[in-house]
């Protein structure tokens, strides 16, 4: 015996605890136990089978990890309303640098106070990253080498730490958790939202074109030529007013049913129910204006991604499109929150009034929805259904400040807009004369009109 293994070297000065477990044994025995030994200095992680261990270094360096040099590209959000943008980020000493927002010097999150959406593990292909004193911002990092990289930096975000705290009792594991959940409540930090913020516009796009599509299911699209420039005309108008760059894509669904939704990518759909349903370009521009103002907050997206769960989310936000075979189904359980609604509401009056277009045109199509909802005994069409905000809504646009207006199109261009369903394009697989039946939940927009 005696290859390799080399009890002399054991130091003696007692602070190493070589001299325990105190023994007094003959030589074949002495070599077990001084394994013994060397497996506990070593924290178990040296086998007893292994014909030697090394000695205990006197500081473990933690040895440059292979990513240490690079970068990676991300996005970054400073929080909800923010947008994202492109940034590039480095694991540094004090820890994840953020580089490229606004142009400004890099951002340091340290590694101790990163929280994670996804704990990460060997097989994390991307980490979305928030901060604890930046409250509402958030990190998606789509790089499998970095999260791996991470792990080393931050391994409280690493799914072994959360086993870890989760088998500790449950009132501490609970806690953890309440205090977590409450943090982000607390901050109004929504996961869902942060990475709505984060898809590509590709995607967004492309979920927007599918929303449409089975929202509008096999009707048609009114295009007549001067109506059609006419609603251009007025989403420039109301675009340029919103001042967020979005360049938003307005459809009339050929749909007699009273109605007007945002769905991903900027797109809005209104209906010819809505469009003749209206006394003036203002109330159509009323409803445009807040719609738009769901656009502004992401609510579909997120929506959406809380719909689809992160996880499939983060897959369309790495470029793949899979899973979302069921986004209608999806859409026919999604509505917006109060929140939500007043959010958008907030937008029509800010975007009226940049555009300088009068609020009674929103005041009086909400007048109009609580009248047929009246006359429906609130049970009947789309909606026009119980509609518990509308009053509380109304009085907030009714308050809001007045200012020198101009109609929101000139006679010739409204009554271009109301026939824009002369010509229609597009399948027509519907019969269009009674709506169809409604489903359990409404869809989205058709409570937040
Ligand atoms: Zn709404």
């Amino acid at each position: 015996m005696g290859r390799g293994f080399n009890h002399r070297h054991w130091p003696q000065n007692g602070s190493t605890g070589a001299n325990w477990p105190p023994v007094r044994v003959g030589r074949v025995a002495a070599h077990f136990v001084s394994r013994f030994r060397s497996a506990l200095l070593h924290n178990g992680r040296c086998r007893m089978h292994r014909p030697a261990c090394p000695m205990p270094a006197k500081v473990t360096m933690v040895s440059p990890s292979p990513y240490d040099d690079r970068s990676s590209v991300a996005r970054f959000s400073r929080g909800p309303g923010a947008g994202s943008q492109d940034v590039r980020v480095r694991l540094t000493e004090r820890g994840v640098a953020i580089e490229g927002v606004d142009g400004e010097a890099p951002l340091i999150w340290p590694y101790g106070a990163l929280t994670i959406a996804e704990p990460l593990s060997a097989q994390s292909i991307d980490a979305l990253l928030s901060y604890s004193y930046q409250p509402g911002a958030a990190l998606f990092v789509p790089d499998k080498i970095f999260a791996r990289a991470l792990m080393e930096h931050a391994p409280q975000l690493t799914l072994r730490a959360r086993r870890m705290r989760s088998a500790r009792p449950w009132f501490w594991a609970a806690g953890v958790a309440g205090a977590v959940v409450a943090g982000i409540w607390l901050s109004g930090f929504s996961p869902a939202n942060a990475l709505a913020r984060m898809l590509p516009d590709k995607a967004r796009e492309m979920l927007g074109d599918q929303v449409v599509a089975s929202m509008t299911n096999g009707r048609a699209t009114c295009v007549a030529p001067a109506g059609t420039a006419a609603l251009d005309a007025m989403t420039a108008k109301l675009s340029a007013a919103a001042g967020t760059g979005q360049r938003f894509k307005v459809v009339v669904a050929n749909w007699e049913v009273l109605n007007a939704f945002a769905t991903p990518g900027e797109r809005i759909v209104l209906t010819r129910g809505l469009i003749e349903a209206a006394k003036s370009p203002d109330e159509v521009a009323g409803v445009l204006a807040h719609e738009m103002g769901h656009g502004i907050e992401l609510h579909p997206e997120t929506g959406i991604v809380r719909g689809i769960g992160l996880a499939a989310a983060t897959e369309i936000v790495l470029g793949g499109a899979g899973g979302l075979a069921n986004i209608g189904l999806l859409l026919t359980q999604m509505s917006y929150s109060r929140e939500a609604e007043r959010e958008a509401d907030r937008h029509a009056l800010s975007i009226l009034k940049g555009a300088q277009v009068s609020t009674d045109g929103l005041l009086s199509f909400f007048d109009r929805v609580a009248k047929m909802e009246e006359n429906d005994g609130g049970t009947g069409i789309g909606v026009l259904r119980s509609h518990p905000q509308t009053e509380e809504r109304r009085a907030v646009v009714a308050a809001a400040e007045r200012y020198a207006a101009t109609p929101a199109l000139d006679a010739a261009d409204w009554e271009a807009l109301q026939s824009i369903c002369t010509v229609t394009e597009g399948a027509e697989t519907v019969p269009s004369a009674p709506p169809s039946p409604r489903p359990s939940k409404p869809l989205p927009g058709e409570t937040d009109t």
